[in-house]
């Protein structure tokens, strides 16, 4: 049997990926905090994590991680975990850039020490090409990150590369853009408008405000993308991808797609507001995934009108609860 890591496995991405290497037979273990360890085990999170093997072991604790991976021989470790805010003010951002990276060199370290032969998958994303100068972006495009979070996404990604080309570890790192379900956080605007959509259907809520209509974005489906990890991580060789549907939509679309599913006319209940509105680049961040659809045959299999339809019915079961 196999033993994989995933760090960030109460994430979105991260319980998808636990359903699925379960589904495939492998054992799978986890990395969370401790305050989410004692959620998790008075059965607040239901799901593929309770078949896991959770551990409250913090990125930032060298030591902690080193007495793990010296317990557990892994075959494949996935470090999605991160911390994802995206502001603007480089100042701001000393906590994002110093977790991500050492988190992500932590445990390359530890590896390289301990279990050299573990494949190692990082979740790279979007962000990395910041304010890009070409759409779509493809693995040649050049980074241009724009924020804490993006600098250290793409400091990660260099790590990665230098184990990878140093050390001749099987690391890679996935260029992941936005992907979304059910189970997205409710910050994200996907989320915030199928849950809207559920409430105004069901009576609880009259109106929707977002910000800037007319955003774009390249939305996929999150399940989806947790089947390329595993793909990317069982090659022969390694190798980065960009993930991503190669289809631009605007927010204005996702309203009109999640308001029909039950019977609404969007435009009757969203209003933009200047408080959630964000200025929008010239070039927008939309991706090339030939690569990988190519060379490994992945390719998305949900579509988008099933995606919004997936979201907008769970958040209708959702508000149908007592
Ligand atoms: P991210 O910005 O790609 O991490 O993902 P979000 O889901 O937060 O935002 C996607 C796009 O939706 C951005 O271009 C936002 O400017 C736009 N957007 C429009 N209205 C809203 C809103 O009310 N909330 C959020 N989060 N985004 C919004």
């Amino acid at each position: 049997m196999k033993r994989a890591l995933i760090t960030g496995i109460t994430g979105q991405d991260g319980t998808y990926l636990a359903e699925h290497l379960l589904s495939l037979g492998y054992e799978v273990h986890g990395l969370v905090r401790q305050t989410n360890l004692e959620s998790l085990e008075g059965g607040r999170t239901g799901g593929g994590l309770s078949q896991c093997l959770l551990h409250a072991i913090s990125l930032d604790s060298f030591p902690g991680l080193h007495r793990l991976i010296k317990k557990y021989k892994f075959d494949e470790c996935y470090h999605l975990a991160s911390v994802s805010f995206v502001g603007e003010h480089l100042a701001d951002g000393f906590h994002t850039m110093f977790a991500n990276i050492s988190g992500t060199h932590f445990l390359l370290a530890t590896l390289q020490d301990l279990q050299p032969d573990c494949r190692f998958y990082f979740a790279g994303s979007s962000e990395m090409f910041g304010r890009p100068t070409e759409a779509p972006q493809s693995e040649q495009t050049p980074f241009l990150p724009r924020n804490p979070y993006g600098i250290s996404k793409v400091t990660s990604h260099h790590l990665v590369r230098n184990y990878r080309e140093s050390y001749g570890m099987y690391c890679v790192t996935g260029i992941l853009y936005n992907h979304e379900s059910p189970r997205r956080r409710p910050e994200f605007v996907t989320r915030k408008i199928t849950r809207a959509v559920a409430r105004i259907a069901s009576g609880q809520k009259q109106h929707l405000e977002l910000g800037n209509l007319d955003a774009l974005r390249d939305w996929g489906y999150a399940p989806d993308y947790v089947r390329a990890m595993h793909l990317m991580v069982t090659q022969p060789a390694p190798k980065d991808y960009v993930l991503a549907t190669g289809h631009l939509r605007t927010v204005r679309e996702f309203c009109a797609a999640a308001f029909s599913q039950v019977g609404l006319d969007w435009q009757e209940h969203v209003v933009s507001v200047d408080r959630f509105f964000r200025q929008e680049d010239a070039v927008p961040l939309v991706g090339d995934s030939s690569l990988i659809r190519a060379e490994l045959g992945w390719s998305p299999k949900c579509t988008f009108d099933e995606m919004v339809r997936e979201m907008v019915e769970y958040d209708l079961t959702l508000v149908r609860q007592p």
